[in-house]
Formats: C-alpha cells, sequence, structure tokens
C-alpha cells in the first residue's frame, strides 16, 4: 500500500534502518553528540537561531507556542481545521484572542491581517494549511505586521511547510515543524526554531510540560527537560544528512517541480484543484465523490490518499508532495486515478495522467 497522504507520509527505509540500532541513553555523550548536531543543523534549515525539540505530534508545539508567546492579546487567523485550533488551544488556557477567519480555498488578505494585527502582541498562522492545501503569504504578512507593530511576535506553522520550501524566516519568530510530514518520520516528534525577539518574549516560559524558557535553557546545554524521543531525533539528524546531501535547494527544487507536474496531471484528466494558491505539500482535489474514488483507490490500486476534513468530507481528496517520493509511486497514484475516474464513469481512460505528469517531470 503507498501511504499517499499528506501527513502521515511513508517512511524511506534508511530512516527505518535507524531504529533497528541498539537504544541509547539520553544522558550520555553519545546522545548529547547527536541532538546539538540535529539542534544545528534544524537551526540551519530554518535560518532561526534557537532551536528546540519537544516529544509530542504537531499540536503540541502549538500549543507550547500559544502559552509562552501569546503575551497579552493574540490574532489567529482561521483558513482550515488548523488554524481554528490556535483559537481553541487560547480558550482553553483563557488567552484573549481575536480570530480572522477565512474559506478554507482562500489565503489571509495581507492588508486585513496587517489592520487587525495593530493592536496585538502576537500573530498565529499556518504557512500551508493543510485542512484544504492552502499557502498564506505568510513571508509578505510577517513583513507587513512588523512594520506596522514591530513588538508583534510572529507565530508560524510550518509543520507542512518546513522540509517542502525554503521559508523566509526574516520576520518569523517561530516556526514549527513535526516529525511526520516533511522530516519523513513516525509521528511523536515536534520542532520549534526561534528567534531572539521569541526568546524575550518567553522570559521563564509558562506551562510545566511544554514551558518552552525551560527547554530552551536545557537544550542549549546539549540536553532536555525531560526523556526526550531519542529514537526519532537520530533518526531526524539522518534525515537532515540526507536532505543535505541531495542539496536542499535541490531537494526544494524537486518539490516544487513534482508538484507543478502533479497539478498539470490532475487537470489533464479534468480535476479541479481546490485551494486558490496551492500549498506545495499536496494537491487537494475537489471532487464531489471523494469517497468513492478513496475506496477504489484503496481496495484496487493500494493507494491510499487523505479525504476532507469536516464540512469538507466527502468533497476533497489530498495527495502527499512532500518528503522523498520516487516518480514510479507518485505515477502510479495519477494513473490509478485516472483508472478510477474511468470506473466512476466519469472520464474515459486514455493514459494522460501519467504522460503528462512525466512530460512535465522531463522538462
Ligand atoms: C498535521 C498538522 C498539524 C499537527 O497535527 P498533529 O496531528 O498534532 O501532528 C498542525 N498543523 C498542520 C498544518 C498540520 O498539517
Amino acid at each position: 500500500m503507498i501511504l499517499a497522504t499528506p501527513g502521515p507520509v511513508e517512511i524511506p527505509l534508511f530512516v527505518r534502518e535507524t531504529f533497528l540500532k541498539e537504544t541509547i541513553h539520553h544522558r550520555t555523550p553519545e546522545f548529547k553528540e547527536i541532538l546539538v548536531d540535529t539542534l544545528n543543523r534544524f537551526k540551519n534549515l530554518t535560518h532561526l537561531p534557537e532551536a528546540v525539540f519537544l516529544t509530542s505530534s504537531g499540536t503540541g508545539a502549538m500549543e507550547a507556542a500559544v502559552i509562552n508567546l501569546a503575551g497579552k492579546k493574540a490574532l489567529t487567523i482561521n483558513a482550515g481545521k488548523f488554524g481554528e485550533r490556535w483559537g481553541k488551544i487560547c480558550k482553553a488556557y483563557g488567552i484573549e484572542f481575536k480570530e480572522l477567519k477565512y474559506d478554507w480555498d482562500t489565503p489571509a488578505d495581507v492588508a486585513e491581517v496587517v489592520a487587525e494585527a495593530k493592536d496585538v502582541d502576537s500573530l498565529f498562522i499556518q504557512i500551508s494549511e493543510s485542512a484544504g492545501g492552502l499557502r498564506h503569504p505568510v513571508e509578505e504578512i510577517a513583513k507587513e505586521v512588523k512594520l506596522v507593530n514591530p513588538e508583534c511576535i510572529i507565530v508560524a506553522d510550518g509543520i507542512t511547510a518546513l522540509g517542502v520550501e525554503d521559508i523566509d524566516t526574516s520576520n518569523i519568530d517561530c516556526i514549527i515543524g513535526g516529525s511526520q510530514k516533511a522530516f519523513m518520520l513516525p509521528p511523536g516528534l515536534a520542532m520549534l526554531g526561534l528567534s531572539e525577539a521569541a526568546i524575550k518574549r518567553m522570559g521563564n516560559g509558562k506551562g510545566f510540560y511544554f514551558n518552552l524558557a525551560n527547554e530552551v535553557k536545557k537544550q542549549r546545554e546539549g540536553t532536555t527537560a525531560f526523556t526526550p524521543a531519542t529514537s526519532l531525533i537520530i533518526a531526524l539528524n539522518e534525515v537532515i544528512k540526507k536532505l543535505e546531501s541531495i542539496g536542499l535547494t535541490k531537494h526544494y527544487e524537486n518539490t516544487a517541480n513534482r508538484h507543478k507536474a502533479m497539478i498539470a496531471s490532475l487537470e489533464a484528466i479534468g480535476l479541479s484543484i481546490f485551494p486558490q494558491i496551492p500549498a506545495l505539500s499536496m494537491a487537494a482535489v475537489y471532487f464531489e465523490k471523494a469517497e468513492e474514488i478513496r475506496k477504489i483507490l484503496k481496495t484496487k490500486y493500494e493507494v491510499n490518499v487523505a479525504g476532507g476534513q469536516d464540512f469538507m468530507k466527502g468533497k476533497l481528496f489530498r495527495i502527499n508532495n512532500m518528503g522523498i517520493i520516487e516518480d514510479y509511486k507518485m505515477e502510479h497514484i495519477l494513473n490509478s486515478i485516472e483508472l478510477a475516474l474511468d470506473e466512476l464513469g466519469i472520464r474515459k481512460y486514455d493514459g494522460s495522467a501519467v504522460k503528462v505528469y512525466s512530460n512535465e517531470r522531463l522538462k
């Protein structure tokens, strides 16, 4: 079965092999060396001066960012399930916030966000909102918000963006990554890149397990406050080294090029892409028979794609583009979609999906 969901993604063999090694204790010089090296490589990837890893899924890092960085009043951007989550976390902690809401296919409007951000001291947004496969103009928003409100801390959920594309973090104070998305690991590790301003804002930190100040202090010393997900950090080290050996720029270019080819292929067989500005992490297809096609793909062609969430259930299917995906796999996925369209009586199969994809990939 091909796991073609936009998180969790398939775990390559070189990653799985790291789990066969002996367990090492986390309070040892051997682990310290790996942790420090992985934190440094992660900083290089985010272009931010500080990094911390948390043993949690991505949402844990979102929660940690909210409680430690929100200040007195937050602005949250909600264009999907994950944007909605910022508000839920604020509510759970009694943190004052206002929410700017957009349709799931609509990117946040820069001017609107800037206007709303004048009287807050933090802004929370997704780079890639996975619910609709949408890309927000986060770099531009961050830049403009800092011009009118330099004290505003900008938190960007990059869980389906880090490792997918090179993010300009010059105006971002906190960027969040998650292990099971573009980093091709099992779930359970969340990573945060932090600016000097974010470190200043958190002071002594808040919360207990998710006290970021405490974690930053420990991880600067090459250790962690609690038992870390050692196996995932060791594997993350191998993943980042692999991406570096390919060349980060080359990996990003390949991801962007594959995305372009996927979109062209899907459109060639009459499908429509849901978001106005698609994120590179996936292809989100608006399709009224989403559950039918997903069932055919899974049972007949061994392809597992994600559906829509919430009110988009049954109207959306989402194909992953994160990580290292071989062309032969993507070709099988696209060909299966074309075959399934024939089976559903929507369009006669003629091999266009693979033809268009491979032509684009050769460009
Ligand atoms: C997957 C995801 C998360 C975090 O989800 P977890 O299930 O907690 O790992 C957060 N934001 C986005 C955009 C995501 O895609």
